[in-house]
């Protein structure tokens, strides 16, 4: 789906006009259980057309910095949105902050639709037509907190969203693949020891053609998509040091990858932020590759303890191919291809009807629901829906328990292998 960003200074109702287009006429917020709380991009639809909206607003205004933070939510607007949505204050009009943002979209190949907000009545109107003056075409004219004028909003934004979103593959194009994971764990220079070990930045292949913030970058003999490499290369993240745009960054680049590198720093214990990453790439249903980086730093002991860690707190995604690489020596370096083509196999994976039900049939007879209140539902049939992550659809004469679903995804796991891919399972009760 092509995704909108919105964009503005701070207080000109952002988060106001978001929730006014998703609460109109029951837009969807999916609000999948699990997903972080630092979620930012929602699913809306408006006229039959259905887009991401992501709200760039997360972060308090201050005076310090104002200028460079403005810069960088719009430079990230722009490397991951197909259409961005300007928000301004009518009641104040254009200010310097706005036109610096309007600098930077300029720049930019993508279509802008001006928001004039907190127009609440008709002399509102007169305020929002000096917005011509952006040089950014037609202010609409809207009252986020009435909802007047959305509608119209709405219209023009839908006009001007492309009919295949740059995030989206193209049919026979190259693996899409993000590296994540937090700052300074060494992102950045694993892409450069990639793209140097096989001395080959492919700026082109015939057909293809790659958001500029992407690069083709050759793993063994494969060519894939890394996404958002401009982010890694330009430092974006740490000229302002703000983790709101680290994270918004991260979630995008993972929501744009068929497959997710997570690189763990094994010098430092793993932490709380590493395991956010994790589980943003399991609830996304991308394929993943765990890279514990900065081997070289590890001594025995440090080893010893991160075996640990990993047992303990990493036990969940341990479905994930490892590997132990420094990017600094380049050791294990050329075995992150071998893990990543394991981890697209097994998210693409299609288990067939009659033998995904013959393994239920076993299952179930050997493990049968638990009883409750002398109720025992059954798995009268169960179907692959999808694959990319593999997602099973069991059909149930009642309601399951949470656990029981859990275990049957283990065993799955253990019948079926799925490596490096999460598995979702769900239920449909029939009556
Ligand atoms: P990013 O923020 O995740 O992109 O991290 P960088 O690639 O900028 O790396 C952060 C720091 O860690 C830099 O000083 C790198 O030189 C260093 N670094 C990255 N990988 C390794 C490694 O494998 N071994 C060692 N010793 N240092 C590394």
């Amino acid at each position: 789906r092509p995704v909108v960003a919105v964009v503005g200074r701070p207080n000109v109702g952002k988060s106001t006009l978001v929730n006014r287009i998703l609460g109109r006429r029951e837009a969807v917020v999916q609000d999948v259980p699990g997903v972080t709380r630092d979620r930012v991009s929602y699913d809306a639809e408006w006229s039959g057309r259905d887009f991401v909206l992501v709200d760039t607003g997360g972060w308090a205004s201050d005076a310090t910095g104002m200028a460079a933070r403005i810069a960088e939510q719009a430079e990230l607007a722009i490397s991951t949105a197909d259409v961005v949505l300007l928000v301004v204050d009518a009641t104040v009009g254009t200010t310097d902050e706005d036109e610096a943002v309007v600098r930077v979209l300029r720049r930019s190949n993508k279509p802008v639709v001006l928001a004039a907000n907190k127009v609440d009545d008709a002399r509102g109107e007169i305020e929002a037509a000096t917005m011509w003056n952006l040089g950014l075409g037609e202010p609409f004219p809207v009252s986020a907190i009435h909802g007047r004028g959305s509608g119209d909003l709405l219209d023009a934004l839908i006009a001007v969203l492309p009919d295949r979103p740059s995030s989206e593959p193209q049919p026979g194009g190259p693996r899409r693949v993000a590296i994540v994971g937090k700052p300074n764990v060494g992102k950045s220079s694993l892409l450069n020891r990639l793209a140097r070990t096989d001395r080959s930045v492919v700026s082109d292949i015939s057909g293809t053609t790659v958001d500029p913030v992407d690069e083709l970058v050759t793993v063994g003999r494969t060519v894939y998509q890394f996404i958002d490499t401009a982010g890694l290369r330009k430092r974006v993240k740490e000229a302002s040091g703000h983790e709101y745009y680290a994270s918004l960054r991260t979630q995008s680049a993972i929501e744009r990858a068929e497959v997710c590198v997570v690189i763990i720093d094994a010098s430092e214990p793993v932490s709380d932020q590493d395991l956010r990453i994790l589980t943003m790439v399991r609830e996304a249903g991308r394929a993943m590759v765990v890279a514990y980086n900065k081997w070289d730093l590890t001594d025995e002991e440090r080893r010893y303890y991160l075996e640990r860690e990993v047992d303990r707190d990493v036990q969940a995604f341990a479905w994930a191919p490892r590997v132990n690489i420094s990017a600094l020596s380049g050791r294990n370096v050329d075995r992150l291809g071998k893990a990543i083509e394991t981890a697209l196999e097994g998210w693409e994976t299609r288990i067939s009807t009659g033998k995904l039900n013959a393994f239920l049939g076993r299952l179930t007879a050997a493990h049968p629901h638990p009883v409750r209140s002398g109720k025992q539902p059954r798995i009268l049939f169960g179907t692959q829906a999808h694959n990319c992550p593999p997602t099973f659809a069991l059909f149930t004469s009642g309601i399951m328990d949470q656990g029981y679903v859990r275990f049957i995804e283990r065993r799955l796991r253990e019948d079926f292998g799925f490596t490096g891919t999460p598995v979702q399972v769900e239920i449909r009760p029939r009556e």
